[in-house]
């Protein structure tokens, strides 16, 4: 396992399953980890015909994620889950919650309402592992998916990634090098990057503002104010429940409403 270092998208990586018995395991157990950014919103929506507003019903959830509200794919309960293997699950922030909810958006944390109360934190099973271990959505899965088992490094100062290979990855041995670009199969990969680097970093500045914004309890715990609400609202809206014209190249329109919500800032 080549942990510890860093890749371009150019280079070699251990990162092919070769003898990959389709388990599933990678499927399983993610709670709410599988984030979802735009990019792989309209991916879902056009790869399974259904408007976004439609995959926030069922399809995706949402968490907390530095005062920011952002959407992850939605596992359904996993009967196999044994209780010690349960992860922590994400903070609540009212305030944010409130203003995705207002949207008519289901904010749910994961299994809730689908287990038995003393259960609630049953990481899950992905919807779209089918019964042979394969993904039903590959032409169209996540970038999370994607990568797996690599994760990005951001460097704050060139504002680029580099990715590397996750320690937890799959347990199954004799992995064997492949180009990363290859791995990943993401068509015009260099503008796919930038976009992501300037996804995390827009959303990095949103944070920065909402702390800027807070204000604390007695406690230490943050009261968000009603700007907070609007611009998770609006973040929702714009980026993701907007639909993204298919005739048109996405990165294009993703430009056009990240320079309207930097305005908001
Ligand atoms: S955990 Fe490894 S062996 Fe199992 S399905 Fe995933 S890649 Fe294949
Ligand atoms: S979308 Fe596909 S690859 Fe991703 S977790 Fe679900 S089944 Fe696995």
């Amino acid at each position: 396992m080549e942990t510890g270092r860093t890749f371009q998208a150019q280079d070699m990586a251990k990162v092919y399953c070769e003898k990959c018995n389709g388990c599933g395991d990678c499927c399983h157990g993610m709670s709410d980890t599988i984030h979802l950014d735009p990019y792989d919103v309209d991916q879902l929506s056009k790869g399974l015909g259904l408007a976004p507003q439609e995959l926030f019903r069922d399809v995706i959830a949402l968490h907390a994620d530095g005062g920011m509200i952002l959407p992850h794919l939605h596992m359904l309960p996993d009967p196999d889950w044994k209780p010690a293997a349960a992860p922590a699950s994400s903070a609540n922030i009212p305030g944010a919650r409130a203003a995705a909810a207002a949207m008519g958006l289901r904010v749910v944390d994961d299994m809730e309402g689908s287990m038995a109360p003393d259960a609630q934190t049953n990481p899950g099973v992905c919807r779209f592992l089918k019964e042979d271990g394969r993904c039903a959505i590959h032409a169209f899965r996540p970038g999370f998916c994607r990568l797996f088992p690599l994760g990005r490094d951001y460097d704050a100062d060139t504002r680029t990634f580099r990715y590397f290979i996750v320690d937890n990855g799959c347990p199954m041995p004799g992995k064997m090098k492949v180009r990363i670009s290859k791995w990943l199969g993401v068509p015009n990969l260099t503008r796919y990057e930038r976009y992501i680097s300037d996804w995390h970093y827009f959303c990095r500045e949103v944070q920065a503002k909402i702390a800027s914004l807070d204000e604390l309890n007695p406690d230490g715990t943050a009261v968000r104010g009603s700007f907070t609400e609007k611009l998770t609202a609006f973040i929702l809206q714009v980026f993701y429940l907007t639909p993204y014209d298919p005739s048109r190249d996405f990165y294009e329109l993703f430009d056009l409403r990240l320079a309207e919500a930097r305005k908001v800032l």
